[in-house]
């Protein structure tokens, strides 16, 4: 699978980009970050916003690049209060959507009021389009914070 690779200027662009749509549309009371992925930019959105309330949920479905598991699963539940809550679930990349279709769930379950999805980046053939995105490829997203192949010469 190609990969396109983002720089980390690029994706703090991007997270501007989607705390100002965020601040005009759908201020948060909070951000669900979806580990591992959607940390980083769960974080600078927190934070970019005026410090809104994290929260974490973790979901594994992937072992390896375009690998996938049988369905997600979660391996660290949502704790907090969510009850009558505007929520933001932030991931960096909709694929799939198996993942988002599951955090959607279990923060719904929570009590939610009201959830929107950001994502940087989606599949053109994802099930869950985010409200929120800046990036659409069919390509595997490599982001700065993940691992960059090194090449050792011979
Ligand atoms: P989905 O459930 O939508 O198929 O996959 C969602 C999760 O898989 C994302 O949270 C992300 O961690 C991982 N993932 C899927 N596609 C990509 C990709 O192109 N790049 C990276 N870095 N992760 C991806």
């Amino acid at each position: 699978m190609d990969k396109v690779y983002l720089t980390w200027w690029q994706v703090d662009r991007a997270i501007f980009a989607l705390a100002d749509e965020l601040r005009k549309n759908f201020m948060p009371d909070v951000i669900v970050g979806v580990a591992r992925g959607g940390l980083i930019p769960a974080v600078r959105l927190s934070h970019i916003l005026g410090d809104v309330e994290v929260k974490v949920i973790d979901v594994k479905f992937y072992k390896g690049i375009d690998e996938r598991m049988e369905k997600p699963v979660i391996t660290i539940p949502l704790h907090g209060e969510f009850k009558g809550k505007k929520v933001v679930i932030v991931d960096d990349v909709s694929d799939t959507g198996k993942t988002l279709e599951v955090v959607i769930d279990e923060v719904k379950k929570a009590g939610a009021s009201e959830v929107k999805v950001v994502c940087l980046s989606m599949k053109p053939w994802t099930k869950v389009v985010p409200d929120f995105y800046v990036f659409r490829t069919d390509k595997w997203v490599v982001f700065p914070w993940e691992e960059f192949p090194v090449v050792v010469r011979e």
